[in-house]
């Protein structure tokens, strides 16, 4: 335990605390601090530098200082760097692992999976930098060629939650890095320790000051509403929610600031009486507890054929009764604390208006008495399909069930939302599964898998979830304009 003890401070101490702008240090010009919570216990880590309007700006212009001889360095140079990145990250991924506990709260095991995903972006695009192509045809007219280039879209403005604060940073960070664009990053002011550790490893790799820049703050709005309003903004690439999304995208109008946007999600989760139910709840406890329920990603409703909804339900209820909660770094924990008292709260009530309309709680549905934002792992079954809890991000470690019959059904119901980041179904029929799949209307779906995020594939939303993809070959060329040429040669 002291052992534990003297390593989480050793760790602690050797995060940065303040702004990272131009490669540099600096305590922001207001002297203003951010107090960062243990959400395990309630209690103050340490405090970071906040910044405001003028540190913002500042790191806009170091960020476009450092853009030409970053967009002019070698694809091979800019690769390696990331490359050093990806190795930096996994040589140091038991202290950031550790970093991510302490601030966000989830899980040790669930931030060691975080560590590894966040490093592997760099990896990948280490691997898409020397890959970027243009094309060449011959105009229908046969008067010309015309050449297209992919160049950088300049400097990038990239905003980011507290639920993933490793991978949702450096799902921006490499790809724009990769492409020849310089950065300034606001991480959320929840977890900005881990965005800060990152900023010290992209250092050591070898990335030229000011190509990276971090800026924390206690006024997000007016910082990032100032950064948009500059000509030397050209992109924005934003992770959080759909309310802030909308804002975000109203205010880059003013100034036509390309957005690639990561929002809020609602998964449905579908299973059907023909699903293998190992499988089916094996994929539910991950789409629904990877991150303790904190992901947009996570499964919110759950629709099961009527010929399998007791026993789904009851074998569900098992799985989450069985998961060991407590402190995130405790050995054997599975759930952490939610990250904050408000987000407990939502939750609680969320379920509270649930049983108080008819929902029946199977498992579940109370506050464990011990301090920090514990909520126990909790199963809803027969929940009204117009039910409050079906319609927002619940956004913690509870499962709403409701019953369907037919599979149009299950679809109409899936497909009742104004998100549309993914969804999930389990089948044993492959005809079905894929029908099914093509029917949903969403970004992405899990087809008896409860994971779908990999730096190799195309990861965003329709409707309200969200605008442009991250990872895959996608992922670079969000931060590319295309220039064509008419060539006469
Ligand atoms: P959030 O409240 O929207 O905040 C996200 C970021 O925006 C934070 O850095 C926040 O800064 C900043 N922000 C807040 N208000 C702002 C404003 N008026 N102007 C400019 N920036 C502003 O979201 P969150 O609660 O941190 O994260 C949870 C949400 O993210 C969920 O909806 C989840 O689904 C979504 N998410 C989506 C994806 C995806 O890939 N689609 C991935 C992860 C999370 P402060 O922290 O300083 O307020």
């Amino acid at each position: 335990m002291q052992e534990q003890a003297s390593s989480v401070e050793d760790v602690l101490a050797r995060v940065p605390r303040e702004l990272f702008i131009g490669g540099k240090w600096v305590e922001g010009r207001a002297g203003e601090r951010i107090d960062v919570e243990d959400p395990a216990t309630g209690r103050t880590l340490v405090s970071v530098a906040a910044g405001g309007v003028e540190d913002g700006l500042e790191a806009v212009g170091a960020a476009q200082d450092a853009l030409g001889p970053w967009a002019a360095t070698p694809p091979r140079e800019r690769s390696e760097v990331l490359r050093r990145t990806f190795e930096l990250m996994r040589r140091d991924a038991e202290a950031l692992a550790t970093l991510i506990t302490l601030e966000n709260g989830k899980a040790l095991a669930d931030a060691r999976g975080e560590v590894a995903y966040a490093a592997e972006f760099f990896r990948w695009f280490a691997e898409e930098a020397v890959r970027l192509a243009g094309t060449v045809q011959v105009a229908p007219s046969g008067t010309n060629r015309i050449l297209t280039l992919r160049q950088p879209v300049g400097v990038s403005l990239l905003v980011t939650p507290w639920n993933f604060p490793a991978a949702m940073a450096t799902r921006k960070i490499a790809p724009a890095l990769a492409a020849g664009c310089s950065v300034v990053l606001k991480p959320a002011s929840e977890t900005p320790l881990t965005a800060l550790a990152v900023a010290a490893l992209l250092a050591e790799a070898g990335v030229p000051a000011g190509v990276v820049n971090v800026v924390c703050t206690r006024r997000a709005g007016p910082l990032v509403s100032a950064a948009l309003d500059d000509p030397r903004v050209r992109k924005l690439s934003f992770t959080g929610s759909t309310e802030v999304g909308r804002v975000l995208l109203a205010e880059a109008a003013r100034t036509v600031v390309g957005c690639a946007m990561e929002l809020g999600g609602n998964a449905p989760f579908l299973v059907f009486d023909d699903a293998d139910l190992d499988r089916a709840v094996a994929a539910a406890m991950v789409a629904k507890m990877r991150n303790g329920g904190e992901a947009c990603t996570a499964a919110n409703r759950f629709y099961v054929q009527a010929g399998i909804a007791e026993e789904f339900s009851a074998r569900l209820a098992a799985a989450m009764s069985s998961l060991v909660v407590g402190p995130g770094l405790e050995p054997g924990v599975q759930l952490g604390p939610l990250v904050s008292g408000p987000e407990r709260e939502k939750v609680a009530r969320l379920v509270d208006e649930a049983v108080g309309e008819g929902s029946r709680l199977v498992t579940g549905g109370a506050v464990p008495e011990r301090a920090g934002w514990f909520y126990e792992p909790t199963v809803l079954a027969g929940v009204d399909p117009g039910a409050p809890i079906l319609r927002q991000e619940i956004f913690g470690p509870v499962a709403p069930l409701v019953t369907f019959q037919a599979e149009e059904e299950a679809v109409r119901l899936a497909n009742d939302s104004e998100y549309g980041l993914i969804s999930y179904v389990c089948t044993s029929d492959l005809a079905r599964g894929l029908r099914v799949s093509e029917a949903l209307d969403s970004g992405m779906v899990g087809l008896n898998r409860g994971v779908v995020s990999d730096p190799a594939a195309p990861f965003g939303g329709t409707k309200q979830s969200g605008i442009g993809r991250e990872g895959a070959h996608e992922g670079i060329l969000e931060y590319t304009e295309t220039k064509y040429i008419a060539l006469d040669w």
